[in-house]
């Protein structure tokens, strides 16, 4: 009797390019029986790729004999990815609207992807076994607000948003909401998120402090391939008690997850801006739901999406909203000052106000930190007898001058060339910077500030912190530390300085010039320019003993709503007001909305191919039986130009999709892959480059 060898035939999730129209996934055969989850190596194409095992078991498909191939290998060693981590895969793979092979193979740390299964045999090794919580350090005492917080989150289900004050002790209950899932269950994992992992390696020391070193592992895209890995197979097989990392982190496999914690959820970070554009956050409260894990989202000015979901249960809420309003150790807040910029002589950076207050810190030896959300040196250089301006050739935008390496650099496609010598458009030699960036700002207030001595007699130190100086890897940190163990008076710097810090320090706080935000056309902007100005307000007075602290804000705009909210470091009015608007104007979170783009060499191309889209879809839909009904609930706007419309030479153009039911929105997106296959290959829409969607976008 001869015996037939076990063939299993499965379905293998593989990265295949968004555009190719192959379908989730691909059969193969296995000469062993494998299981969902499994890592194997298959052929595709002439390539050998990495896979994940979504079905097995299956019936010989259907096919011509010698059609389906052999898998190449198999990762064994490693526990197969469980049901959860799969059912994550494919909701973020189905609500982002991409490839499920695309979502889940991105989702593995890039070096797996090196591995056959004797190198990864090797990294095994290397694991320890789950850490024990008996190495828990004590923390502090627990505020009263803060053990009160922390006992909702041990009681109710959850998910939390934990709305606190800068300052309100938010990490302590983090930490012990963490502290109780890893003792409740010795085999327990927590997930803590962050919005930047470099901003926070204070975070880092004092989990690793509390937890100790072996429990606790980084997940970020500041590793080395090889750490990242290690990380990453730490928390796979349960080694890792807690994962703390920036958004990627939502998606590494933890079998015994049973807490998240989302810090600062309000922070624009955690949306993925490429490939798969998903949230980190909104995929938290999805996961926390699905394995039975509780979600904690945390900040001083939460989201106005989580602030809507918090609202009382009675009115629809589906968040417990906790409440932290005191600072631990009652320390103050600043006190906010509007400096009204009519008043002030024209072209006037830092208005007298300002500039007084900055001499005052610097002779009582007191910290100010300066906010100016600009880098360079002018956002502009121009001509003022022929009008040119530094225009990016490749751009719909200019050049920044910088005037540290005599540059014009574009923000957007990286194009760099040496300042000209003389205006290239009438040879005019007296071509000026226009508008102001941190750069100048620091140049400025040495100047201003020359003649003020500190209370040792030296000169005032001031230092710059923004994306141009801290390039090289190590410098945030050591400029950070600087500013920390006080040897700087001034620091200024773009928003990477107003989030998160614990400066002990500083006093003064002053926005140069918020404006703008004011009256962008993003209707997000005021929302963040609030989060952003309630965040630096937050890095003064953070001792109880420092008092006199303050925030200075420039404006031309003194009695905007949004200022008289700050003023009285009122979040729920700035929230209510917003909420007022986006309500009478139909927009998120009272609305849900996606957005199709599309690039191409030339704008009309670009704008074609979404209206072409847009008939389509609502040709299709008209035949489905209940289509009409959806259309009627989904509003599909004219594709229009981007605002940033040309980028490295590709002209950028957006088609808004809006209802205020979700399930239209998803139902009508489910339809859209289909609609832009057929399309593509139209020879009306030659030279389209490339089109792509963004589910809850977070910038219109
Ligand atoms: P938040 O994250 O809400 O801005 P932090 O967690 O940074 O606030 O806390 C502010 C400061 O208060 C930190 O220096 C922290 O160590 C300290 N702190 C927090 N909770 C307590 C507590 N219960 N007792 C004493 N100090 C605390
Ligand atoms: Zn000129
Ligand atoms: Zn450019």
């Amino acid at each position: 009797m001869t015996e037939t060898p076990p063939i299993c035939w499965i379905e293998v999730a593989v990265h295949t390019p968004a555009h190719s129209g192959v379908g989730h996934w691909l059969s193969y055969r296995s000469p062993t029986p494998l299981e969902p989850g499994q890592l194997v190596r298959v052929p595709l194409g002439r390539r050998e790729v990495l896979g994940v095992v979504w079905r097995a078991g299956l019936p010989e498909p259907d096919l011509a004999p010698g059609a389906i191939k052999d898998i190449v290998g198999l990762l064994d060693g490693l526990a197969p990815l469980d049901a959860h981590w799969r059912q994550l895969m494919a909701f973020a793979a189905q609500y982002y609207q991409r490839s499920l092979g695309e979502m889940a193979l991105s989702a593995l740390p890039p070096q797996l992807h090196d591995l056959d299964s004797v190198q990864l045999a090797r990294r095994l090794k290397k694991q320890a076994a789950p850490a024990t919580v008996a190495q828990i350090q004590p923390g502090p005492d627990l505020s009263p607000q803060q053990a009160q917080a922390l006992q909702q989150v041990e009681t109710a289900p959850g998910p939390f948003l934990l709305f606190g004050n800068t300052g309100s002790g938010k990490t302590e209950v983090y930490l012990r909401a963490v502290q109780q899932v890893l003792e409740a269950d010795p085999q327990a994992q927590a997930l803590l998120m962050v919005p930047e992992i470099n901003l926070t390696p204070q975070l880092e020391a004092r989990v690793r402090e509390r937890f100790g070193q072996t429990a606790v592992v980084a997940m970020h895209s500041g590793l080395t391939p090889a750490q990242r890995l290690q990380s990453w197979l730490a928390a796979h097989h349960g080694a890792a008690r807690i994962v703390l990392g920036t958004r990627m982190a939502v998606l590494a496999p933890m079998p015994r997850l049973k807490l998240i914690v989302v810090d600062e959820e309000h922070d624009p970070s955690y949306k993925q801006q490429e490939g798969a554009r998903y949230s980190a956050r909104d995929l938290a409260i999805y996961r926390g739901q699905q394995c039975g894990a509780k979600v904690l989202l945390g900040s001083a000015t939460p989201s106005l999406e989580s602030w809507h979901h918090s609202r009382p249960a009675e009115e629809g809420g589906r968040y417990l909203r906790l409440h932290m309003p005191e600072r631990i150790g009652a320390a103050a807040l600043p006190v906010v000052r509007r400096v009204d910029m009519n008043h002030q002589p024209r072209r006037t950076v830092l208005s007298a106000p300002l500039v007084q207050a900055l001499q005052a810190r610097v002779q009582r030896g007191e910290q100010s930190m300066l906010l100016l959300n600009r880098r360079g040196y002018a956002p502009v250089l121009y001509c003022a007898d022929c009008g040119w301006k530094s225009e990016c050739r490749h751009c719909s935008a200019f050049r920044v001058f910088h005037k540290g390496d005599r540059t014009l650099r574009c923000h957007h496609c990286g194009a760099t060339e040496r300042v000209p010598r003389a205006c290239p458009g009438c040879g005019n030699a007296d071509i000026a910077p226009l508008g102001r960036g941190t750069e100048q700002l620091e140049e400025h207030l040495a100047e201003l500030l020359a003649g003020i001595r500190r209370p040792d007699g030296q000169p005032v130190r001031i230092a710059r912190i923004d994306a141009d100086t801290t390039r090289l890897k190590g410098a945030l940190e050591s400029q950070l530390a600087q500013v920390h163990s006080g040897e700087v008076d001034i620091l200024v710097g773009t928003q990477m300085i107003a989030k998160g810090h614990d400066f002990r320090r500083i006093t003064l706080v002053a926005a140069v010039n918020p404006d703008s935000a004011l009256f962008s056309s993003d209707f997000r902007a005021p929302e963040r320019l609030f989060a952003l100005l309630m965040q630096a307000a937050g890095r003064a007075g953070r001792d109880a003993d420092q008092g006199g602290s303050e925030m200075l804000v420039q404006t031309f705009h003194p009695t905007h709503p949004l200022f008289e909210a700050l003023k009285r470091h009122d979040y729920p009015a700035f929230a209510a007001s917003e909420l007022a608007e986006r309500t009478a104007a139909g927009l998120p979170p009272m609305s849900h909305q996606a957005l199709l783009r599309a690039d191409a060499r030339d704008q009309t191309v670009a704008q074609q191919f979404l209206n072409t889209a847009r008939a389509t879809l609502e040709a299709w839909l008209c035949e489905e039986p209940g289509g009409a009904a959806v259309l009627e609930n989904v509003s599909l706007y004219p594709a229009v130009p981007m605002s940033l419309q040309k980028v490295a030479d590709v002209e950028r153009a957006q088609m808004l999709i809006e209802s205020a039911s979700r399930k239209d929105l998803h139902r009508l997106l489910s339809r859209l892959q289909d609609v832009l296959q057929t399309l593509r290959t139209n020879p009306a829409h030659k030279g389209l480059i490339r089109w792509l969607v963004d589910v809850d976008p977070q910038a219109i």
